[in-house]
């Protein structure tokens, strides 16, 4: 059986971030960890998935009252936080917390504005394509929801894809929901600039996750979806991008760049903000010791500023084990697997950036 090289939005993305992230990530089995936006952001999920799970009595969720749903909601996160309680990145009770209410919320918007709506068309539906003209590159995606949106809604956003009145045949009268749980103010750029506006709203519409689950969507079904919709629900609003063609090549051209870069091993360390939550800083440190330096006034700058040295869990292996060669595309389930059996990190040796 031909074995598939699994290319999603977060796999590219993570790599051009960072190389070496995408390296820990996805060639060795380095533990994973998670932080409170994370953990609460997929329980969220989970937890909507379940509020239309179907009830035995008719009525439109799975839960009979929003209280209800609550208390759940409640309890799944006392769930998760034990659950995880030794995977979470700098815990904090009051960050936990604050998570269980930005959850209230959340749910609560969720359920006022769709109670009486059509439910989803599916939902966590994933949907995967062969590319053409790669070798074995399986591209998939996890859509949280699909929905079926009014004409009114698909005429004010879309009035070009109606001819003599009709949706095109060229399309499907659907929309690709992504569910965000991030924290958002209650109106997006109210008292911006037109300019601002546009510029703020720029990386949503550039986005790779919205034309890689349009094209997926058009390459499976046999049509184009409507569009994309970025459902925030901390505030209920929802941001509508659309994809052409145009979107589509300059997508191809990511990937292909970015299998380039994954076969040829370029996995450029790339430290910025994203490197406070990352899983792998211990290992990326590839030191013993981590150190951090206490931040000073410059003109007391002298022989004597202390810096502090804190144990990390790394070692280095004294055998050495197999390189990552990547000349065909192949599985990543088929490298090496790094078991380590306590919390010691093992790295992997040599490391493809050591050659
Ligand atoms: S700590 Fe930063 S530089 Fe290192 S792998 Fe993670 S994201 Fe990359």
């Amino acid at each position: 059986m031909a074995r598939y090289f699994r290319v999603s939005k977060s796999s590219i993305l993570t790599f051009f971030r960072c190389g070496v992230q995408w390296f820990f990530e996805y060639l060795t089995n380095l533990p994973r960890r998670t932080d409170y936006p994370r953990l609460g952001g997929g329980e969220i999920h989970q937890h909507i998935q379940l509020i239309h799970r179907t009830p035995k009595q008719p009525r439109p969720f799975y839960f009979r009252t929003l209280k209800a749903a609550l208390g759940s909601w409640s309890h799944r996160w006392d769930r998760a936080l034990e659950r995880e309680k030794d995977r979470i990145i700098l815990p904090n009770a009051e960050a936990a917390e604050k998570m269980r209410l930005h959850g209230y919320k959340c749910i609560a918007n969720y359920w006022k504005a769709n109670y009486q709506k059509i439910a989803p068309l599916a939902i966590e539906k994933r949907f995967k394509y062969l590319l053409p003209d790669m070798q074995n590159i399986l591209l998939y995606g996890i859509f949280d929801q699909l929905r079926t949106p009014s004409l009114e809604f698909i005429k004010k956003n879309r009035p070009e894809i109606f001819i003599n009145g009709q949706l095109s045949p060229e399309y499907d009268p659907v929309l690709i929901v992504d569910l965000n749980s991030e924290y958002v103010g209650k109106g997006f750029y109210k008292d911006d600039s037109l300019e601002e506006k546009i510029r703020g709203q720029f990386k949503m519409n550039v986005s790779l996750e919205p034309v890689i689950y349009t094209y997926l969507y058009n390459q499976t079904m046999g049509k184009r979806p409507v569009g994309f919709v970025y459902y925030y629900l901390s505030n209920n609003n929802y941001i509508f991008v659309r994809c052409d063609d145009q979107d589509y090549q300059m997508m191809l051209y990511i990937i292909k760049i970015f299998i380039e870069g994954v076969r040829s091993e370029s996995f450029t360390k790339a430290a910025g903000s994203h490197c406070r939550y990352c899983d792998y800083l211990e290992a990326c440190s590839e030191r013993s010791n981590l150190y951090y330096s206490e931040p000073t006034d410059f003109s007391l700058v002298s022989d004597e500023q202390i810096i502090q040295s804190f144990s990390s869990p790394v070692i280095q292996p004294q055998a050495r084990q197999l390189k990552f060669k990547f000349k065909v595309p192949r599985s990543p389930k088929k490298l090496p697997k790094l078991r380590p059996k306590s919390s010691k990190i093992i790295l992997p040796d040599p490391l493809p950036w050591r050659n």
